[in-house]
């Protein structure tokens, strides 16, 4: 059923066989490896993230370098081991992230998954843009997505953006940064103020709210902690037309710490529900900025109304996130339920590399480079790419 709406949607008719598929990425601290099958059984899945990041508060680009040499062949070692494939055998497609991302991680896991692909010529390797890992990871639960064009909202450590998706190869950016700093570096960045721990910050900070159990389904109470009681204010909320229209996450992280000083609030003093209602408002800052922006544009762009909404990226993982949505947005939101595919994954690596090489007939040339900044409009115009000479192109 579902290939045969893929075949429909790509109007081919292709493969003489199945496609498995080994799968990495690596482009910024995260080690990841999967084998997957096209219709989308994950065969094996493993992330390993490297301890620095939590011990040093951020990225360490040669840590991550020196990470991913350590890591990666051993995950594709396990791997091969687990499901007992073999590469040139049942696996026929090697795809790796081409970029965007830290410049070492990418040229160290990337010259690493030529390699293997140098030593097995007849496998198919495709080079896959990052972000189109998390634009289109959603459509492997929800295939029907891929009928019609998607707005997604990617909100992860270092992206914010709405996109438009025609296709699986026409994206458009609707909404944009208007600074460098992103939500999810925003989140984290506020979270450590108040004394989160961890890997993933921001996740550390939706466990503690929901473990404190604040009684937010009491209006009178939620208005307080949202309204009369809320200390912040939300950025850029003038807009008149459709360019005006950005996300800005560089002042929040000042706003928190203005409060906490001009409250003389020392943290470890706080009680738990105190704490936890702060958190809860510093989250309710990130979330409603998001929604304020988007129903601006859908003011401004009332079609856009009409399209189902995908939000993806390692922040879509909240649940609150994604009960706000649910609550303000009127269109048909998806996320992947998986939470593991909403982080840097790379089973979303190899879905979106199965999906380009079905909608371009494309594949990655051996040298091709990585690209550390690489627009998702410019997907198949940054070039390193040669006809997929075992697809036989054929209109239904
Ligand atoms: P990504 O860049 O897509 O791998 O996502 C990583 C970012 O997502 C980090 O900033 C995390 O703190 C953030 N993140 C992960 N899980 C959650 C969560 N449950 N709530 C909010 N942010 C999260
Ligand atoms: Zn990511």
């Amino acid at each position: 059923m579902f290939l045969r709406r893929q075949y429909k949607y790509f109007n081919t008719q292709i493969i003489k066989r199945n496609i498995n598929i080994l799968s990495l990425e690596y482009s910024c601290d995260d080690s990841c490896v999967s084998i997957l099958t096209e219709k989308g059984d994950i065969l094996f899945n493993k992330k390993i993230t490297s301890s620095h990041v939590s011990e040093a508060g951020g990225v360490i680009p040669i840590k991550a370098i020196i990470h991913h040499q350590k890591t990666l062949p051993l995950l594709v070692q396990t791997a091969l081991k687990e499901t007992k494939l073999t590469i040139g055998k049942e696996i026929n497609m090697i795809c790796a992230t081409r970029g965007p991302g830290l410049a070492g991680s990418l040229c160290t896991g990337y010259q690493f998954s030529k390699g293997l692909a140098v030593a097995h010529p007849n496998v198919k390797f495709i080079g896959v843009h990052h972000m189109l890992g998390h634009l289109l990871i959603s459509t492997l639960e929800f295939p029907e997505l891929l009928e019609k064009p998607f707005l997604s909202l990617l909100v992860s450590g270092g992206h914010t953006q709405l996109v438009l998706t025609e296709d699986v190869l026409t994206h458009d950016i609707l909404v944009d940064l208007k600074e460098k700093s992103a939500i999810g570096d925003s989140l984290d960045k506020c979270g450590r103020l108040l004394g989160f721990k961890g890997e993933m910050i921001a996740k550390e900070m939706e466990s503690f709210i929901q473990k404190q159990n604040l009684p937010l389904n009491d209006s009178d109470y939620y208005k307080k902690l949202t309204k009369t009681d809320f200390p912040f204010k939300f950025p850029l909320n003038a807009a008149s037309n459709n360019s005006d229209v950005a996300f800005s996450f560089s002042g929040q992280i000042t706003q928190l710490k203005q409060y906490l000083d001009k409250q003389n609030i020392i943290i470890k003093n706080l009680s738990s529900k105190k704490k936890a209602e702060i958190a809860y408002q510093v989250q309710y800052l990130h979330f409603y900025h998001l929604i304020k922006k988007i129903k601006q544009l859908y003011t401004i762009r009332p079609e856009l109304n009409d399209y189902p909404l995908v939000l993806s990226g390692g922040v879509a993982a909240n649940m609150f996130l994604r009960q706000f949505f649910k609550k303000e947005i009127n269109s048909t939101i998806y996320f992947p339920e998986r939470k593991d595919l909403c982080t840097d994954n790379s089973v979303m690596i190899g879905w979106a590399g199965l999906l380009f090489n079905k909608k371009s007939n494309l594949l990655t040339k051996m040298d091709s480079t990585t690209q550390s900044k690489w627009p998702l409009n410019e997907l198949i115009s940054i070039g390193g790419y040669e006809e997929d000479s075992t697809l036989i192109k054929k209109s239904l």
